[in-house]
């Protein structure tokens, strides 16, 4: 059973993340975007990295002791566009696509199923004319149904899952907040990727992992338990298995902050002059169990 009470502070237990920190040679840090690197805002189209997290972030990669990835739900170039923040490692659509340095990875069910993704979000585009204000975003390796500020959002989504279970296919629906989308009926998740990265990752590395949202457990439980997991913003009647919260967006560049001193301190205070540096390299990636497709761009 999930705890039902809010986590302690990461920012009041500091002390705490760094004896959880002590024992190891590095850190894996896991930063998903919306909600955590970037405020939430009405349309996702406007979401940015806030200026303190983008200094926060820039500072940490450059360290050769911390890797640090960035975790979304979104389209990996999507992403990647968003952050633009060079030697991090990227990880889009809940990780199944993931860069480091100039390589792709995409996972091999997502890759055999875009052809299938792309067919029913322009069937399902057709079906859902009667409602304009509902969109339909083609991910590539997965797609998303927007029915936020719609007056028919429960039969949309509604019809969003009759029509792909008809269709006879491995996709499959999951539900988020005014969204449906369509995935590759794979299991894959944040986790997942977080496992795989932690495995690519050099012996000894911590892993550390923050979001906001539903989909972000995935990632505390993987990082568990020699890790630290922190959820952002308020924690829902299910509970989190984060061991700590951070109270709001805006105390996310403050932890990014303390962990870099805390890395400085630890390990060395010698950075690499050249943010390009990459850490975790494709190579580390193409040496682990998961078969992943190479796409190269
Ligand atoms: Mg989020």
């Amino acid at each position: 059973m999930p705890e039902m009470t809010t986590p302690p502070s990461a920012l009041s237990n500091r002390e705490q993340i760094a004896r959880a920190l002590d024992g190891s040679d590095g850190l894996l840090l896991g930063v998903d975007f919306d909600g955590t690197l970037a405020p939430i805002v009405p349309d996702p189209d406007d979401a940015a990295i806030t200026d303190s997290a983008r200094e926060s972030l820039v500072d940490l990669a450059k360290h050769p002791r911390v890797t640090v990835a960035a975790v979304s739900g979104r389209e990996l170039s999507d992403l990647v566009d968003r952050v633009d923040i060079d030697g991090l490692v990227y990880a889009g659509n809940h990780g199944l696509e993931i860069r480091a340095g100039e390589t792709t990875f995409v996972h091999p069910a997502a890759a055999r199923q875009r052809a299938q993704i792309r067919h029913l979000s322009e069937r399902l585009r057709d079906r859902l004319t009667d409602f304009p204000e509902c969109t339909v975003e083609n991910k590539s390796l997965t797609a998303t149904v927007h029915v936020r500020g719609s007056d028919h959002a429960a039969r949309v989504a509604s019809a969003t899952e009759t029509f792909v279970a008809e269709a006879e296919n491995d996709v499959r629906v999951v539900p988020g907040k005014c969204v449906r989308e369509l995935r590759p009926a794979v299991e894959w998740d944040k986790g997942a990727a977080m496992e795989l990265l932690a495995e690519a990752a050099s012996d000894g590395y911590r892993p550390l992992y923050i979001g906001d949202d539903t989909t972000d457990e995935d990632g505390f439980r993987a990082v568990q338990p020699d890790g630290v997991a922190a959820k952002v913003g308020t924690v829902a009647e299910t509970g989190t298995a984060a061991d700590f919260e951070l109270r709001e967006q805006a105390a996310v560049p403050r932890l990014l902050d303390w962990l870099s001193e805390y890395a400085d301190e630890r390990w060395t205070s010698e950075r690499h002059d050249s943010p390009s540096r990459q850490q975790l390299r494709a190579d580390d990636l193409r040496d682990t169990e998961d078969e992943f497709v190479v796409r190269n761009e």
